[in-house]
């Protein structure tokens, strides 16, 4: 476990392996509403896929949520656009939002902020050619906040948002009913719900247990008459 500051606040914040930060949620997305995700209003989820595009995940993700009639927000890591540009247009066409989850997957803990900067504006241009739009949303590796991650978010014109709720979807001991579990610990309502279309940071395999939870989170979200979508409040 390693500890960040931001502001006033010291934080615990740790890596995918780990699964103490789930105490964490319930203070952070009250005290910070925005770089949580957790302005959306009551009656609407943000549900966001991260690590991807991935030719065996995404594919699967875009077709379970095309069943279910809904968008999403794609944090797309500039390495995987690079080897897979024509998947980061699929998931275009299908009118999702893509976002930047850096061009590297690595901890910012770890990197100084010009590296930082760096890998940020590297990433924004990778993705923003293969999407053919402008990325303006930024969600740091393992959602670790650093001096460094605010620095290279402000020179290249990026904002900050983590999640409110995660299926801890990562692990090789994930299942469809674990990732259900864990994304409705808390209540999702107003907030951010952090999954991953891609294993390339994670177990092998362990996003098939998104592919099979997905249906049902968005079942229940809209039982519970909450709208699901990509990331909209800024
Ligand atoms: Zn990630």
């Amino acid at each position: 476990m390693k500890k960040i500051t931001l502001g006033a606040l010291s934080v615990a914040t740790i890596g995918h392996s780990a699964s103490a930060l789930s105490w964490f949620f319930p203070v952070t997305k009250k005290l910070l509403p925005t770089i949580t995700g957790n302005n959306h209003g009551a009656n609407y989820t943000a549900l966001t896929f991260d690590d991807g595009p991935d030719p065996a995940y995404t594919p699967l993700i875009l077709e379970a949520l095309a069943q279910k009639g809904v968008k999403a927000t794609f944090f797309m890591l500039g390495q995987m656009v690079d080897k897979y540009p024509s998947l980061t247009k699929e998931v275009v066409s299908e009118g999702h939002n893509i976002a930047l989850h850096g061009y590297e997957h690595r901890n910012h803990l770890f990197r100084s902020a010009k590296t930082i900067a760096f890998d940020l504006k590297r990433g924004k241009e990778v993705v923003e050619v293969a999407a053919e739009q402008e990325i303006a949303l930024y969600r740091p590796p393992y959602g670790v906040i650093s001096g460094g991650t605010l620095y290279g978010c402000s020179k290249n014109g990026l904002k900050v948002v983590t999640w409110t709720n995660w299926g801890r979807d990562w692990r090789a001991a994930a299942n469809s009913e674990t990732v259900i579990d864990d994304v409705f610990k808390y209540n999702p309502r107003g907030g951010t719900i952090l999954l991953h279309d891609s294993d390339c940071t994670s177990a092998p395999g362990s996003i098939n247990s998104t592919v099979a939870a997905l249906p049902h989170i968005i079942d229940r979200l809209h039982n519970d008459s909450i709208q699901v979508g990509p990331i909209t409040a800024r």
